[in-house]
């Protein structure tokens, strides 16, 4: 049986392990933690997107969190939104824009 303690330890080590990663800067990948990478900064361990190394990078607390964030974004901006977010996960690229340019020209691929 765990204390109130330790159970309230467990619940945020497993909140912990659900965020989302996403780059704030420098590139756009996005994805759970466990898919990011790590690399020494600065002689600390940075977390980093897994394609590029970009080292700037925001997270989210679940990916409930995120996806709150991005349909909050949705309805100011085109209908294709989220799924484009969902497109773009783990894909690594320097800007939405570029993103952007990568997900209609795969649409127009046929
Ligand atoms: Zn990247």
């Amino acid at each position: 049986m765990l204390t109130k303690q330790e159970r309230r330890n467990f619940v945020e080590k497993e909140s912990e392990d659900s965020r989302i990663v996403c780059g704030a800067s420098n590139c756009v990948w996005w994805d759970h933690i466990s898919n990011a990478s790590r690399v020494k900064s600065l002689g600390r361990d940075m977390m980093s997107c897994p394609h590029c190394g970009n080292v700037s990078l925001m997270s989210f607390k679940n990916e409930k969190e995120w996806w709150a964030v991005v349909d909050k974004r949705a309805s100011t901006v085109t209908e294709d939104y989220r799924a484009f977010i969902e497109w773009i996960r783990g894909k690594c690229y320097p800007s939405i824009a570029v993103a952007k340019k990568a997900w209609e020209d795969r649409l127009h691929v046929n």
